[in-house]
């Protein structure tokens, strides 16, 4: 199926810049509906500033910043989608935000559009469950930022038909991306394998003397291009908390967010959006060690090669399930962790890293 208009519900962090990689990549007419008619000011100023910035600096010429100003609109409206081949909702996290835009759009689109939601946490066939067309939708999770990284998960429910699947398989590598196939299940692949690497370098702060600073530089010294504590510090932990309870949710004690994460979020320490997090970025505050001291007095001695190569084996485990529960194959697993978390080199991917290790054969 070809796709002559794209319509983006959300001109957020992802939204917009979705919006403009598909202007840019495929040359199509791009409609970002956003919240009210201020916000599609803004949104559609955020577009002229990323080509203003771009033309200013010699990476896109004039004709290409012209085009791609000319192709991407941005309204308050639905009705401006409604010849749309196919929409890709970027909102705010909400289920039932999203279900209700869902539903909006099942009504006015034609038959033949397909629906994608590049939600990164919420199930993919409950928000197809309140559309008539859950053959036709899916989950296109790309990654932050979407312009610059290569990966995206093409997430399929048992209801989305083999045509769709392979029309925004089509669609999303002529973006110049890699495409995984992932099923529909909590954390898709690479969030469900990254967390419990994550959460379990959180919990040897817990049980261990280790500092961020020193599971980082062993992290780093494995390969890793930064270290989980400093990650954790760039994505935000309120957001990583709440990706970690929705794992919980799905997949029980394994997947129990370490207290550490609570804590973090208890005391506003999110990360490098407000200053301070595993590490003090700009402001003053509290270090972490005093925080660890104070909640966790009984700590003993670590090593902190040992602690990544927890870690790792985690992660290995966890990808090993997912190969034997069928949420994805070998090779996309193993693809998917390079491009999506950049797991170091060498190896293949966790798999490879579990065999060489002798965790499974
Ligand atoms: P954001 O908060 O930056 O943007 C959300 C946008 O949605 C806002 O501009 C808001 O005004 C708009 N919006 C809210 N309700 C709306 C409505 N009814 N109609 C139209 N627009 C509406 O959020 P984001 O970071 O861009 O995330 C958007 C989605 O992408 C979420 O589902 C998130 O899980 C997913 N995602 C985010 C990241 C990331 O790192 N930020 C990565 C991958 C996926």
């Amino acid at each position: 199926m070809d796709i002559n208009k794209v319509g983006v519900v959300g001109g957020g962090i992802m939204g917009h810049n979705i919006a403009i990689l598909i202007a840019r990549e495929r040359k199509v007419p791009v409609v970002i509906k956003e919240a009210n008619s201020d916000l599609a000011v803004a949104t559609i100023a955020k577009v002229h500033a990323h080509f203003d910035v771009r033309l200013g600096n010699g990476k896109y010429s004039r004709a290409e910043v012209e085009m791609g100003k000319a192709l991407i609109t941005a309204t308050d409206s639905f009705d401006d989608l409604k010849d749309a081949d196919l929409v890709i909702e970027a909102v705010t996290e909400n289920m039932a935000i999203k279900k209700e835009i869902f539903s909006t759009l099942d009504a006015i689109l034609a038959p033949h559009a397909i629906l994608a939601s590049n939600t990164s946490s919420l199930s993919i066939a409950e928000l197809a469950s309140g559309t008539k067309r859950p053959d036709k939708f899916a989950g296109l999770h790309f990654f932050n930022p979407p312009m610059k990284m290569p990966l995206v998960e093409l997430v399929r429910t048992p209801q989305t038909s083999k045509e769709t699947l392979e029309t925004l398989q089509n669609f999303t590598e002529s973006l110049g991306k890699t495409i995984i196939r992932v099923a529909d299940v909590p954390g898709f692949l690479v969030n469900r394998l990254l967390l419990p690497y994550l959460n379990t370098a959180a919990k040897f702060l817990e049980t261990t003397a280790l500092t961020p600073e020193q599971i980082d530089e062993a992290a780093m010294n494995a390969g890793w291009p930064v270290g989980p504590f400093l990650l954790m510090d760039f994505v935000g932990i309120d957001v990583g908390a709440a990706v970690a309870e929705v794992l919980y949710k799905g997949y029980g004690e394994r997947m129990k967010p370490s207290e550490i994460l609570r804590l973090m979020v208890v005391n506003k320490r999110f990360g490098k959006k407000n200053g301070i997090g595993f590490y003090l970025h700009e402001t003053e505050g509290t270090p972490i060690a005093d925080l660890l001291k104070q909640n966790f007095p009984n700590r003993a001695n670590g090593n902190a090669d040992e602690a990544v190569k927890t870690m790792m084996l985690e992660m290995a485990l966890e990808a090993k399930r997912c190969v034997t529960e069928g949420v994805a194959d070998e090779n996309d697993i193993e693809i998917g962790c390079a491009l999506g978390i950049h797991f170091p080199d060498g190896h293949g991917g966790p798999l490879g890293w579990g065999r060489e290790n002798g965790l499974f054969s």
